[in-house]
């Protein structure tokens, strides 16, 4: 049987089902397939949202032991791991569920299964009950998505050696977990995890945590995980990794390393994540693929195919959902005739951990690679004050500015509830404000908002919180 379907979208992540939902808002007929019963992808089953849900019970535990300094005493929390993992599943079913309806309500046509693409205008798929559908189109969005790296020295199948899938199922509370990759799902699941009771050791490769993250934020979260955690081992690699019913043997090699062989209930490997491209019947196409695995696109995400498009974390970094989100308003938009292109000037990157960081723009380590010449701002967040209410003074907002024109380029924020405070700096940026424009903006009064407008008013020598008598003799 033959449905013909103006847009088939293969893939209902982020940017799957964004783009479905557009398509279909636009008067296109869409067809959205993916082989879970609804849509939400890697974000909503098995990334963005689960992981969320626990690290807000790790936030709340947290909170709960260091609340004996504000003279309130809780007992040592009893965890009960079954109704934990049953309340980040009704998270994880509310959002799908909600999106499911989201889909009918748009009469979009929903096939649960696996595609894989006969020609430029025919994908195949095979359904969940086994028969086998074809689906015709005018223009195809691949939004496959990516899976967690496997580099051939971590590689097993045991059990006691997860991925961030199986570290999201919160079955059990290791004693001792090793946590391969110090990039932000490994931070973000070793914070769980610790909060939890476990005993994490981070092993990172490069000399710093969140490779690629200004020294300056990662320095502020890395006092707080060092805290936290039992040991983080920098520039150290782990050369091998047997696991046997006990636990996981391990060897450590790095400079800091005292103790090369040594033993883990359990280890996480979470060192990057692969672009799904080994679409069947995709070689068949004029799609190409890079090196890394990603389908290159054009600035409307259309690939070397005209009738195809690819957006998400299948057409490059970053692999970030808001990312897929964007690309997807790109290519739809694009399909309905609409002159429009992917070129937005800045993509926030948000970590979860506590504290949180988030940036925004271009960092002063890009500015110093470059050779970029930049001033920077920083504001101290022991220095404002709800920052003191909320006894988190481990914070600092940054701006990275343009010295000639005093634009703001760049936005970084280590401190809790980073990830929502970016946001002002991505409108900052998009908008070309300067750092005087930020100044202007009266921001509300206590909020951690307020570290934006002082690190402006930093730039100038004239926060109102610190003192800077050089600079307030000429102001
Ligand atoms: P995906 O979400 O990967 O979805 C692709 C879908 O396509 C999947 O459902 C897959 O099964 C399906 N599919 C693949 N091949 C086929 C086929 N042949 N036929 C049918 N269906 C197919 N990003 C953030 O922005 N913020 C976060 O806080 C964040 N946290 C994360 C935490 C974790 C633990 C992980 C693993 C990821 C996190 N991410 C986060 C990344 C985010 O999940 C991805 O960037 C996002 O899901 C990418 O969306 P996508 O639409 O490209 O694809």
């Amino acid at each position: 049987m033959t449905q013909p379907a103006r847009v088939a979208v293969i893939g209902a992540g982020p940017g799957g089902y964004t783009a479905a939902f557009l398509a279909a808002d636009l008067g296109l007929t869409v067809t959205l397939i993916d082989e879970a019963p609804d849509p939400g992808g890697v974000c909503l089953y098995r990334g963005c949202m689960p992981s969320k849900a626990l690290l807000h019970v790790a936030k709340v535990l947290t909170e709960a032991r260091e609340s004996a300094e504000w003279g309130v005493t809780f007992a040592e929390p009893d965890i009960d791991l079954e109704r934990l993992q049953s309340w980040k599943n009704t998270v994880v079913s509310t959002l799908t569920g909600g999106l499911g309806q989201l889909t009918r309500q748009r009469k979009i046509d929903y096939l649960e299964g696996r595609a894989s693409l006969v020609d430029w205008h025919t994908a195949a798929v095979t359904m969940k009950d086994g028969t086998t559908r074809q689906v015709s189109f005018d223009h195809g969005i691949l939004a496959t998505g990516s899976r967690p790296a496997r580099p051939a020295a971590l590689a097993s199948e045991h059990n006691r050696i997860l991925d961030s899938t199986a570290a999201l199922d919160v079955n059990r509370v290791p004693g001792r977990l090793l946590v391969v990759g110090g990039g932000y799902i490994g931070l973000e699941l070793g914070s769980v995890y610790a909060a939890l009771g476990t005993a994490v050791t981070v092993v990172e490769m490069t000399s710093t945590l969140l490779p690629g993250v200004d020294a300056d934020l990662v320095r502020v979260l890395s006092r707080r995980f060092g805290a936290v955690a039992e040991t983080v081992y920098l520039d150290t690699a782990v050369t091998q990794l047997t696991a046997d019913d006990e636990g996981v043997s391990v060897r450590l090699e790095g400079p800091q390393v005292a103790r090369e062989d040594q033993r883990f209930d359990e280890v996480l490997v979470a060192v990057g994540r692969v672009p799904n491209s080994e679409i069947a019947g995709l070689d068949g196409t004029s799609v190409e693929v890079d090196p890394r695995g990603f389908v290159r696109v054009d600035a409307q995400r259309r690939t070397a195919e005209p009738s195809l498009f690819a957006i998400g974390d299948l057409a490059g970094e970053p692999m970030l959902a808001h990312k897929a989100f964007h690309e997807a308003r790109v290519a739809v938009e694009t399909i309905a005739g609409h002159k429009v292109a992917f070129e937005p000037t800045v993509i926030p990157a948000v970590v979860f951990t506590d504290p949180e960081i988030a940036w925004c723009g271009l960092t002063e380590a890009q500015a110093k690679a470059e050779g970029t010449a930049v001033s920077i701002a920083r504001f101290p967040w022991g220095a404002s004050g709800r920052a003191v209410t909320l006894s988190r003074t481990d914070g600092m907002t940054k701006l990275v500015v343009e010295p000639e024109t005093e634009r703001v380029l760049g936005v970084g924020i280590v401190g809790t509830g980073a990830g929502e405070l970016i946001a002002e700096g991505v409108v900052a940026i998009e908008m070309g404000a300067t750092v005087e424009d930020l100044r202007a903006c009266i921001h509300p009064h206590p909020t951690l908002s307020e570290t934006l407008l002082e690190s402006a008013e930093s730039f100038l020598g004239l926060s109102t919180h610190v003192y800077k008598p050089k600079r307030l003799s000429s102001p």
